[in-house]
């Protein structure tokens, strides 16, 4: 059962099934291609970092849920607002 949202306008759809490791990986794959991404890899998560400037990420491969949120973490310094190193102080 879905839980319902308090606002009336919300629409309302079936659960999303869950994210298979392949829906993860494809995921990251088709961001890092249409938006063009330099893309180098690392052998863990906690490595993983993002230069806004040059727009590349280091990301480890998808093998859980971690380095899936990691790869998304890093994508989101090259695609999200504020993500300057005037704004940003740390990766
Ligand atoms: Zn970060």
């Amino acid at each position: 059962m879905m839980p319902q949202s308090p606002n009336p306008k919300t629409p309302k759809h079936p659960p999303c099934p869950p994210m298979t490791l392949g829906n993860m990986r494809e995921h990251v794959i088709a961001l890092i291609k249409r938006h063009d991404i330099y893309a180098n890899w690392v052998g863990r998560p906690d490595r993983a970092q993002a230069v806004h400037e040059f727009e590349e990420i280091w990301i480890a491969p998808i093998y859980s849920e971690i380095s899936y949120a990691t790869a998304l973490h890093e994508i989101g310094h090259i695609l999200g607002r504020y993500q300057t190193r005037t704004y940003l102080k740390i990766a």
